[in-house]
């Protein structure tokens, strides 16, 4: 893999650092101090999966309704309703959704931006003060770390930067509405709303999806493992292959993770371009 210089100095603006040829290979990437060349671009090499490896993704439990351990189902609302909803009645069901008591507490639900087709779908937890404020997944700090990564391999939630839907990302949460104080969603506040994120999901119908965040791996993938755990390989929901990896608050908080994350971008990006067929080194910026 190579990168422009345009790539390296916005990583470099990230904390992110990448050499276009990486040292011996670590066992593990540093976890601490300045991320030399030997804990990011050959851990990434490392931790990736071969081409090959792609068969041998690790199955998630789908989910659905049908699926959905039974502790849960009880609280999924109007499922079937929800699996023939379009984007615009989709969009109204959510905003209008009174299913938990956040409705209560929340200013505006946040239902999801970006390409509605787009290749890639990015899914976080759940909307923060300022997410709640603007009504936009992914904003403030966090949202500019995110979109710093994804713009440094070419990607953007803006449709309007680029028809290209393989260039696109659908960004969305598990939860709709924000908890009060940003406390952790509740496992039947998770089980009221998922109804939303799989329809989002099948309309979508991504090519990837990045799970952020311990609430959106332990919806998607009904895991309990840490996300350290779980990252470094590729799962499948409903056939869809799907990255694990930290969310930006987190990264904001523990800033030698982000050469993790970006290893984990990284894996995304390689799984996309297989399945495409395309050569790892045609993509933007090389
Ligand atoms: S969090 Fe989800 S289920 Fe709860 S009120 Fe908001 S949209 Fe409805």
């Amino acid at each position: 893999m190579t990168w422009s210089d345009r790539q390296r100095a916005m990583l470099a603006e990230m904390g992110i650092r990448v050499w276009a040829a990486p040292a011996a290979e670590p066992a593990e990437p540093a976890v601490a101090g300045p991320i030399t060349p030997a804990s990011t671009q050959a851990a990434a090499v490392a931790a990736r999966p071969s081409r090959g490896a792609f068969g041998e993704a690790v199955a998630a439990p789908p989910l659905s309704r049908a699926t959905s351990p039974a502790s849960l189902v009880e609280f999924v609302p109007a499922s079937a309703d929800i699996a023939t909803l379009d984007w615009p009645a989709l969009r109204e069901a959510v905003a209008s959704c009174t299913a938990c008591a956040l409705c209560e507490s929340r200013t505006q639900t946040v239902f999801g931006v970006g390409h509605p087709q787009a290749h890639w779908m990015i899914v976080g937890e759940a909307p923060g003060e300022e997410e709640d404020r603007r009504g936009e997944p992914f904003v403030g700090r966090s949202g500019q770390l995110l979109d710093n990564m994804l713009r440094a391999i070419g990607l953007s939630r803006q449709p309007g930067e680029t028809p290209d839907p393989a260039k696109q990302v659908f960004i969305a949460n598990t939860l709709k509405c924000r908890p009060p104080g940003n406390r952790n969603p509740l496992p039947d506040e998770l089980a009221r709303c998922e109804g939303f994120l799989i329809r989002q999901i099948e309309l979508v119908q991504p090519k990837i999806i990045l799970a952020m965040g311990r609430f959106a791996v332990q919806s998607l993938l009904r895991s309990n493992s840490p996300i350290g755990q779980l990252r470094g390989r590729v799962h499948r929901y409903q056939g869809v292959p799907l990255v694990v990896t930290y969310h930006p608050a987190y990264l904001l908080r523990n800033l030698p993770e982000k050469a993790r994350a970006w290893d984990d971008l990284c894996l995304a990006l390689d799984t996309v371009e297989a399945a495409a067929g395309a050569h790892p080194h045609d993509r933007a910026g090389d």
